[in-house]
């Protein structure tokens, strides 16, 4: 599924970035169809790499590449990342594939264990034998419910290791693990966002694979009741995708990241009743805002700090939250069967 909302913001990501990292390079990304993943193909292919999208579609979408199928550089391997074999030589490997929406990866938590670490070893086993950078997409979850917010990378978390949603933050805390032990056992260059509540067109609206913007927006363009879980004093900080993805290819790409661990996120926190208020009066819409049950172990607060990535990276996020909600809420309202579960 594109869009021009989507066609600009590639544009605008594609210029600020210097295309001699991209042209010419070969590039493998697992889960290459999911939601930050696509937005990274069709990056990688605007700045001139040859992409392989490697994804079982568990949670990925066709949809989000259907422009890329018939591309010359592209390629796409519907495989599960922890069967993946590689002969040819890649210059970055990238390592998304993993279910991301909390309710989803409570329902098949040992997929999403072992896509973080057998997958993670299976890239990691890769990247060595090619001798190239691998990137790893870990998240804000490795905190678990934050002590320290903002949230600097040396906090080392607060998280419950037979929790709901301890497949996921452990999972990934492996994953972390997994590329450490790599770069310190056989000097990988090894690059690790942790990713904070990243949104905008293509994050999926409906059933349990939607997050929170993409479902509050869902609901207030068709005038359903928007489903606060809990009384909406809890917070995160929403970043738009155009931003995220600018940072995970700088921090793929910098020359001076090698071996780091960044959090790229927005500081812009907000409570999750306001944010179903400015959806709802962005949108215009006449839905009601309903209180649901609270999920157990839902993080209190969330909110990164960005000082490492502004001075490793020279990255900071420049879309505010009200621009990018708006953008959301044109795209879904172009495209609402796409975001379907
Ligand atoms: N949330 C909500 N209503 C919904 C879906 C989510 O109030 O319909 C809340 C959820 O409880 C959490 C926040 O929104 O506090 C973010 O949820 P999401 O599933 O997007 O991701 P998380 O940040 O928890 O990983």
């Amino acid at each position: 599924m594109i869009d021009d909302i989507i066609l600009k913001d590639l544009r605008r990501v594609c210029d600020s970035l210097d295309e001699r990292h991209f042209s010419g390079k070969k590039v493998l990304i697992s889960g290459g169809a999911g939601f930050v993943g696509s937005w990274l193909s069709d990056a990688l292919l605007d700045l001139g790499a040859s992409v392989t999208c490697v994804d079982n579609l568990s949670t990925g979408q066709i949809a989000n590449i259907n422009r890329l199928l018939g591309h010359a550089r592209f390629r796409f391997l519907k495989t599960d990342v922890v069967d993946f074999r590689a002969d040819e030589k890649y210059e970055y490997l990238l390592h998304l594939a993993s279910r991301a929406s909390p309710e989803e990866y409570q329902l098949h938590p040992i997929d999403t264990l072992l896509a973080n670490s057998l997958g993670s070893h299976t890239m990691l086993e890769l990247a060595r034998k090619m001798d190239c950078r691998i990137f790893y997409s870990s998240t804000s979850e490795v905190y678990g419910d934050a002590q320290i917010v903002p949230t600097p990378e040396d906090c080392w978390g607060n998280v419950n290791p037979i929790g709901p949603r301890s497949c996921y933050d452990e999972g990934k805390r492996f994953g972390e693990a997994l590329f450490m032990a790599y770069k310190q056992e056989y000097g990988l260059d090894i690059r690790v966002a942790r990713i904070f509540n990243s949104y905008g067109p293509r994050n999926r609206a409906t059933g349990p694979y939607a997050r929170v913007v993409s479902r509050f927006v869902q609901q207030a363009l068709s005038g359903d009741p928007i489903t606060v879980y809990g009384d909406g004093s809890q917070t995160r900080s929403f970043c738009y995708i155009a931003d995220t993805i600018l940072g995970l290819l700088m921090l793929l790409t910098a020359r001076n990241a090698g071996g780091e661990v960044v959090n790229i996120g927005t500081s812009e926190e907000i409570t999750i009743l306001d944010l179903a208020k400015m959806i709802k009066g962005i949108a215009q819409s006449e839905s009601r805002i309903v209180f649901c049950p609270l999920p157990a172990e839902d993080p209190r607060r969330r909110c990164p700090d960005i000082s490492k990535a502004k001075r490793v990276l020279g990255w900071t996020p420049t879309i505010s939250l009200n621009e990018g909600l708006k953008r959301t809420i044109e795209s879904l309202g172009q495209h609402p069967c796409c975001s379907a579960s």
